[in-house]
Parts: C-alpha cells; structure tokens; sequence
C-alpha cells in the first residue's frame, strides 16, 4: 500500500510539473493560432483561422453540435471531482470538502446551465479536435485538483477563517459573476440578432460581415472585449489563492495560457471586422493596459 502511495504521489507530483511544462506551449499556440472554434472556426469572417481547402473540410466533417459538445467536453469536471475526492484520506474534513463545492459550483453552471443558456450559430457546429484537447484537459485538470483538496495537500479546521481561504473565496466569486454576466451579455447580443424586439440598448446596431456578431457595449465591455475571459481568470486566481496548493497555481497559469491569447485574437478579429466604429480605447483583456 505504501508504495503504492508513493507512486501516486510521484505521478501526481509529475502532472503538476507537466501542467507547468505544458503552459508556455499552449500560450505561444495560441498567439500562433487561435483555437478554431467560434468566430475563429473556418468561414467566421475576416480575421478567422484561414485554413486550406483540404483542411476546412475535415475540420468541417468532424464537428458536433455546439451545446452537447460545450456538456460533453465540460463534464469530466463535474462528474469525477466527487469520485477521486471521496477517495482521498482528508475527504471527511470541512475546508477541502467547502473548496470542492466552490469548484462544483463553476462546473455545474459550466456543463450544465452554460450549454442551454447559450445560442450558437446555427450555421456553425464545435470542432471535434477541440472537444478532445478540452475533455484531455479536464480530465488532467479534475484530477489534480481533487487529489490536491481531499489527499496530499492538507488544510488545518482553521483554514476556513484563513486569509487566503477568505480573501479568494470573495476573489473566485467576484470572477464568476463577472464571467457569467458577461456571458449573458454576449448570448443576449444573438438573440436581438434573431429579432428580439427587446433587444438590449447597449446593443450596437452594426453587425460584422458574418452577420453572427455585434459590438458589446456596457459595464465591463466599455474597457475590454472580452471581460467573460478576464472573469474566468479572476476566478482561477480566487481558486488559487483558496486552495493555496501548487494544484489551484498550475489550474490559474493554464488558463491565464489559454485565455489571454485567445483576448488578443477575439480583439484583433473585432478590429478588423468593425474597423470603423470598434471602440479604439477599448483593451483586450485588462483594462488599460493590454
Ligand atoms: P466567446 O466570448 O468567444 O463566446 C461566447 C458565446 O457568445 C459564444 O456562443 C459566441 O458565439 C457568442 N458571442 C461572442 N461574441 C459575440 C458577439 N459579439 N455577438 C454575438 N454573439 C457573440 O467565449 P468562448 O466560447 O471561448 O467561451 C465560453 C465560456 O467558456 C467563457 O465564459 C469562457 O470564459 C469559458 N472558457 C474557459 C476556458 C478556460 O480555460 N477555463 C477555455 C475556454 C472557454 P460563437 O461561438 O458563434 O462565436
């Protein structure tokens, strides 16, 4: 048993370094190529992936429905945090069960309440590839951050009125209510295309070439385009800081790796399709600055 023990805590050790390892790849593949879903995916409009004809078409071929493929590639977080924390030895302690409910909280909204809220294109489903890279992930990412809250990072009872605990548990909801209200934004902007009489004033009356797409305006949009991204990164520095565990770091500098690039392209796609009115002052992903 104990060197059974030992192994998994080598194994678990390795993914952490992996996790770290594999950051700067994800980041210089985004800055390279934005990850062809969305407005990025073939045939979204100036400033999308440009992919050869042979590609786009078995890009094209293998896709699914976008809202079964968002559950699908989201779920592995939903369904496994409980089976791996349960088999750890601090399991029946309070502050990691408490940090695991945090972690459920963002994955039932996520894999469950996300897909049916949100209106994809019609015109357009989700790459397969990316349903694989995005279960792979998941799958990476429930496991260490389950075996790090429930068995080889332990979390004294006080650590429910530590300064860390406190201050990003505030850090992780903050992050998620600006993510989902910004994604509530966005997914109000498709249904006004679709005609909506009540279609939100903030709503700029321009549409991109593809017709899919219009200029968010309000709150958190008047300083950078993509603030669902700035939240969900908020909210991985709260998890961070809540877990204060090695986990919770490489789950943060993973999607700071995958996001920010992803801010920079969703901006430069907006520029070039609204070059004329696309609010100049408007940043990518941090206000101000970048
Ligand atoms: P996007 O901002 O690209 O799109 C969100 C939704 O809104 C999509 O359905 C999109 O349609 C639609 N949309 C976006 N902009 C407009 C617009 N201007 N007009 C009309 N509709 C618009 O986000 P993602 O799809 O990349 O991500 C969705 C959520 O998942 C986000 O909350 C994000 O934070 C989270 N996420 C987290 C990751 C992580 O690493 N933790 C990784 C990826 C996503 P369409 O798809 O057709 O473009």
């Amino acid at each position: 048993v104990n060197n059974a023990l030992m192994d998994e805590q080598l194994l678990f050790e390795s993914a952490l370094l992996l996790g770290m390892a594999v950051a700067p790849v994800i980041w210089w593949t985004g800055r390279k190529d934005a990850a062809p879903y969305g407005r990025h995916h073939t045939n979204s409009g100036a400033g999308s992936r440009a992919v050869k004809a042979e590609n786009m078409i078995a890009w094209n071929l293998l896709t699914l429905p976008t809202r079964i493929t968002w559950f699908l590639m989201e779920c592995p977080c939903l369904f496994f945090m409980v089976p791996i924390f349960c088999m750890g030895r601090y399991a029946n302690l309070k502050p990691p069960r408490i940090l695991a409910a945090l972690f459920l909280l963002h994955y039932v909204h996520r894999a469950l309440v996300y897909p049916l809220r949100m209106r994809p294109s019609p015109k357009r489903n989700f790459p397969v590839i990316i349903l694989i890279s995005g279960v792979c992930f998941n799958i990476y990412n429930v496991y260490i951050q389950a075996r790090s809250l429930s068995n080889f990072r332990s979390y004294p009872p006080t650590w429910l009125s530590s300064p860390q605990f406190v201050v990003g548990c505030m850090i992780f909801l903050f992050g998620m209510v600006t993510n989902v209200w910004a994604d509530s934004i966005l997914i109000s902007l498709r249904k006004s295309s679709k005609g909506d009489a009540h279609s939100p004033a903030s709503t700029s009356p321009t549409e991109s070439s593809s017709k899919m797409y219009k200029i968010p305006m309000g709150g958190l949009f008047d300083l950078v385009t993509c603030p669902n991204y700035l939240g969900e990164i908020i909210e991985w520095l709260g998890w961070a800081t809540a877990t204060w565990s090695f986990a919770g770091l490489v789950f943060f500098v993973l999607t700071v790796c995958n996001l920010l690039p992803r801010a920079l392209a969703h901006h430069q796609w907006y520029l070039i399709n609204f070059p004329t009115i696309y609010p100049l002052k408007r940043k990518a992903i941090i206000p101000f600055i970048l």
